[in-house]
C-alpha cells in the first residue's frame, strides 16, 4: 500500500487486551496502530495538529447526532433548567441571610425562615430533578451515538478489500472499534455533559457577578487568570503523561495478547519464565509512568485547591470589611462568594474537559478516517448481470499479470492464461508459492490484476456485482473456518435460509452426517471458538457440506496438505468427489487420487503455466509435474528413454 492511501493521523492508543495479534509483534514497544501510522500517513509528529484544528474534528460527529435532534433539544432544555436552578441557589441563600434573619419578632422570623428554607429546598429539588434528567438524556445520546459509530465502522470495515487488511492488522481495527469508540463514548457522555453544564453555569455565574457586583469583576477575572493559566499549562504535561501511561499499558497488553494466543508454543519451549519476566518488565514501566502522571496531577490539584482557597479567603476578607463598613449586606457577600466558587470551579472543570475533548477529537479523527476509506475494488455503478449457469460456470483468465499490492516487485502471476469449460474439473498443482491460491483470489475479485482479463460466464469479474459473483462461487479453503455456533448453523453459514432437511442432505452428501450424528447433541452440538472439537478431516467435511449447500456453479477447492488418517482421507476424498459433480471445479491438488480424478492438470511454476495435460501425459513427459509427483506422491519418474 502506498504511503498516501490511508491518511491516518494516529496517536498510539491502548489496544483492548483481548486482541491477539495474528503474528508475533517484532517490536512490542510499538502499539499496533503505530504500524498503521507508518504504513499510511505522514509521521504524526512531523506536523502536529494544533489543538483548535483537532478540536474542530469533533464536528465530524455531527452527522451522527443529526438523527437525534429532538433528544438534543431535550438535553439542552434540561441543561438550561439545571443551570438556572444552580444559579438561583446563591440568590435564595442571600435572601435567607438578608431577609430571613432581620425580622425582630421571633415568630415572624421563624415564619420568614421557613419560607426561605422552603424556597431553598425547592431550588434543591429542581436542581436534583433537572440534573438527573440532563444526565439521563445526554448519556443516552452518547451511548446511542457510540453504538451507531461502532456499527457503521464495522459494516464499513467488513466491506474492505483484502488489501486493506494486509496493512491494517485485525488488532488495529479492533483497537479502533473498541478503544477509540470508548474514548468517544466517555467524552460524549460524561465530559461533554460536564463541559456543557460548567460552560452554562460558568457563564451564568459570570453574568450574575457582573450584574450584582460590577466593581468586583476585575478581581474575579484576575483570580480566574491566576489559577487557570498555570493549571492549563501544567495540565498539558499531565495530559502528555496520561497518554504515555496509556501507551505503556498498551505495550504490556500487546505482549499478553501475543503470548496468550501462543501458550502451547511458549510451554513447549519452556519459556514461561522469560515471558513472565518480559510482561512484568512492561507492567513495571507502565506502573512507573502512571506514578509520574499521578504525581504531576496531585501537584496540580494541590495548586488549584490552595490557590482557589487563598483567593477566596482574600475575597472573603475584603467582603467582610465591606459588610462591616456597611457598603454591602451580609447576604450579598454570601451570594457573591457562592457565585465566585461556581465560576472558578466551572473554569477549572472546563480546562480539564478541554483536554478530554482533544483526546476524543483524536479518536474521532481515526474513526472517521476509517469510515472515509474507499475500497479499491469499488463495485461497478451498473453491474452486468451474470447469465444463468447450468451445469457449471465457465471461466477465463487471459494473459493475466498480477502482483500483490504489498509486493510490487514480485509477480504472483505472469501472463497467465487458463480457460475452463462448464462442468470441467481442473487441478492446479505446482511448488509452494507458484501462484495457485492467487488464481482463486482473482476469481473471487479480492484483487484486480494489473493487466489481462478475468471472466466468469463471459462477464469480466470487475463488471459484475461482487455479491452475485461470489454467490456463484463456492470455496473450500485449506484451513476451514468453524464458527462458534452449532453444526447446523456452521453448515448453513452461506445460505442462512436453508431448511434443516437441506442442511442434513448437504452433510450426507459431504460424508459428514455419520460423525455429526455421533456427536453428543448431533446437529445441535456447539462447535468451540475454533472448532477445536473436530479433527482436521471432520472440519474439511463440514466446509465441503457448507459449499455443497450453497450449490454453486463454480467450486474452488483448496485441498488440505496436512496428512489425514486413511479412514478420514477416504471420507474426504469421497466428499470432494461428490462436491465436484454437476459443476465446474478448480482444485488445488496435493493428492494423487485427486489429480487422477481431474480431467486436466495445470502445472504452475513462478506464476506461469509450466505444462498441462492428464496425469498420465504429464508423467510420461518427465517435466516439472513428473518431478513433483515423484516427491509428493512417491511416483517413480519415467525412464529416460521412454
Ligand atoms: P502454496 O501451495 O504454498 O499455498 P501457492 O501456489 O498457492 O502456494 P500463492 O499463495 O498464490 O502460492 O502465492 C504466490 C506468490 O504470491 C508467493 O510468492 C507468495 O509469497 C505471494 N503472496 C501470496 N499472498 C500474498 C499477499 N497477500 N501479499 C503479498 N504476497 C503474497
Amino acid at each position: 500500500m502506498r504511503r498516501t492511501e490511508i491518511p491516518h493521523r494516529i496517536e498510539p492508543v491502548a489496544p483492548a487486551p483481548q486482541q491477539a495479534p495474528r503474528q508475533a509483534a517484532p517490536q512490542p514497544a510499538h502499539t499496533p496502530l503505530d504500524a498503521l501510522d507508518r504504513a499510511g500517513s505522514p509521521p504524526a509528529d512531523a506536523q502536529p495538529p494544533n489543538g483548535r484544528r483537532r478540536f474542530l474534528t469533533l464536528r465530524m460527529l455531527l452527522p451522527f447526532m443529526r438523527p437525534y435532534r429532538g433528544v438534543l433539544l431535550l438535553a439542552a432544555l434540561f441543561l438550561m433548567l439545571a443551570a438556572a436552578a444552580t444559579l438561583a441557589f446563591p440568590v435564595a441563600m442571600g435572601m435567607l441571610i438578608d431577609r430571613g434573619l432581620i425580622a425582630s419578632d421571633p415568630g415572624a422570623r421563624v415564619m420568614a425562615m421557613r419560607d426561605h428554607f422552603l424556597a431553598l429546598f425547592g431550588v434543591g429539588v429542581a436542581l436534583g430533578v433537572f440534573t438527573a434528567a440532563r444526565f439521563y438524556v445526554v448519556t443516552w445520546l452518547g451511548e446511542r451515538i457510540t453504538a451507531d459509530i461502532r456499527e457503521a465502522v464495522y459494516r464499513h470495515v467488513l466491506q474492505q478489500s483484502p488489501e486493506f487488511f494486509e496493512t491494517a492488522k485485525t488488532g488495529e481495527v479492533l483497537s479502533r472499534l473498541t478503544t477509540d469508540t470508548t474514548v468517544v463514548q466517555t467524552v460524549v457522555t460524561s465530559s461533554f455533559s460536564l463541559g456543557l453544564r460548567n460552560l452554562v453555569t460558568g457563564i451564568g455565574a459570570l453574568g450574575m457577578l457582573v450584574w450584582t457586583n460590577p466593581t468586583v469583576m476585575p478581581q474575579v477575572l484576575g483570580i480566574v487568570v491566576l489559577i487557570v493559566l498555570p493549571s492549563a499549562i501544567y495540565g498539558r504535561r499531565v495530559q502528555r503523561l496520561s497518554r504515555e501511561a496509556q501507551d505503556r499499558v498498551a505495550d504490556s497488553s500487546a505482549i499478553a495478547a501475543e503470548i496468550l494466543a501462543a501458550v502451547p508454543v511458549v510451554q513447549s519451549h519452556v519459556q514461561e519464565e522469560r515471558e513472565t519476566r518480559r510482561f512484568a518488565e512492561a507492567t513495571e514501566v507502565a506502573f512507573r509512568t502512571a506514578v509520574k502522571r499521578t504525581r504531576a496531577r496531585s501537584l496540580l490539584v494541590a495548586f488549584i485547591i490552595t490557590a482557589t482557597f487563598a483567593a477566596m479567603l482574600w475575597g472573603l476578607y475584603q467582603g467582610t470589611q465591606a459588610v462591616v463598613a456597611g457598603r454591602i449586606s451580609a447576604g450579598h457577600l454570601g451570594q457573591t462568594v457562592v457565585y465566585v466558587i461556581i465560576l472558578v470551579g466551572a473554569v477549572a472543570v472546563l480546562s480539564e474537559v478541554y483536554g478530554e475533548l482533544l483526546r476524543a477529537a483524536g479518536a474521532t479523527e481515526r474513526l472517521m478516517e476509517l469510515l472515509a476509506l474507499r475500497s479499491k475494488l469499488e463495485p461497478p455503478a451498473e453491474p452486468r448481470p451474470l447469465p444463468p449457469a447450468r451445469g457449471g460456470s465457465s471461466l477465463v483468465l487471459h494473459d493475466v499479470c498480477f502482483h500483490y499490492p504489498s509486493r510490487p516487485e514480485h509477480r504472483a502471476l505472469s501472463h497467465f492464461t487458463l480457460e475452463v469449460q462448464p462442468g470441467e474439473t481442473v487441478a492446479l498443482v505446482g511448488p509452494s508459492g507458484a501462484g495457485k491460491s492467487t488464481v482463486f483470489q482473482l476469481l473471487l475479485r479480492f484483487y484486480d490484476p494489473q493487466s489481462g482479463r478475468v471472466e466468469i460466464d463471459g462477464v469480466p469479474v470487475a463488471q459484475a456485482d461482487p455479491k452475485q459473483l461470489r454467490r456463484r462461487i463456492g470455496i473450500v479453503p485449506q484451513e476451514s473456518t468453524i464458527f462458534a455456533a452449532d453444526v447446523m448453523e456452521n453448515i448453513r453459514y452461506g445460505r442462512p435460509e436453508a431448511s434443516d432437511e437441506e442442511v442434513v442432505a448437504a452433510a450426507r452428501a459431504a460424508f459428514a452426517h455419520d460423525f455429526i450424528e455421533r456427536m453428543p447433541e448431533g446437529y445441535r452440538t456447539f462447535l468451540g471458538e475454533r472448532g477445536v472439537r473436530l479433527s482436521g478431516g471432520q472440519r474439511q467435511r463440514i466446509a465441503i457440506a457448507r459449499a455443497m449447500l450453497e450449490d454453486p456453479p463454480l467450486l474452488l477447492l483448496d485441498e488440505a496438505t496436512s496428512a489425514l488418517d486413511t479412514e478420514s482421507e477416504r471420507m474426504v476424498q469421497a466428499a470432494l468427489e461428490a462436491a465436484m459433480r454437476h459443476r465446474t471445479t478448480l482444485i488445488i491438488a496435493h493428492r494423487l487420487s485427486t489429480v487422477q480424478r481431474a480431467g486436466r492438470i495445470v502445472v504452475l511454476d513462478h506464476g506461469r503455466i509450466a505444462e498441462s495435460g492428464t496425469h498420465a501425459e504429464l508423467v510420461a513427459r518427465g517435466g516439472l509435474y513428473a518431478r513433483l509427483a515423484e516427491m509428493q506422491f512417491g511416483l517413480e519418474p519415467p525412464d529416460e528413454d521412454g
